[in-house]
């Protein structure tokens, strides 16, 4: 059996969810859910996801100290999907160390082919370091 690929969603809104998660399972993609920063980060560092989807409005933190702590010690490919749309705010979570960024609304085929691209690229590094 092929190992699947696990994205861990961040996201408090449970449509969005909803939606990435029904777009990513049937791409046979493994769906991990964090609602919270928190919680986001003890999923990260416990479950080691292969990608994460990023919300910046979350209840208990903003999502640019996820960006800054996953950075401080992991390379996993972070795609955020944000409903700020300002220069100055995808600046920010670039140079944090964000590896992609969609403005919501945002249509799921988009992500969808975002998560393949990250993954790959980060696949193929990986490949590339270990030789
Ligand atoms: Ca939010």
């Amino acid at each position: 059996m092929q190992i699947r690929d696990s994205i861990l969603i961040i996201e408090d809104d449970n449509s969005i969810i909803n939606l990435m998660k029904a777009v990513l399972r049937s791409n046979n993609y493994e769906v991990l859910i964090a609602r919270t920063g928190n919680e986001a980060l003890s999923i990260v560092s416990s479950q080691c996801p292969n990608l994460v989807v990023l919300d910046l409005g979350l209840p208990d933190m903003d999502g640019v100290e996820i960006i800054r702590k996953i950075r401080s010690w992991s390379t996993m490919p972070i795609l955020v999907v944000s409903a700020r749309d300002h220069e100055h705010d995808k600046v920010q979570a670039f140079d944090l160390g964000a590896d992609d960024y969609i403005t919501k609304p945002f249509n799921p085929l988009e992500v969808l082919a975002r998560v393949r691209s990250q993954l790959r690229r980060y696949t193929m590094l990986g490949a590339a370091q270990i030789r």
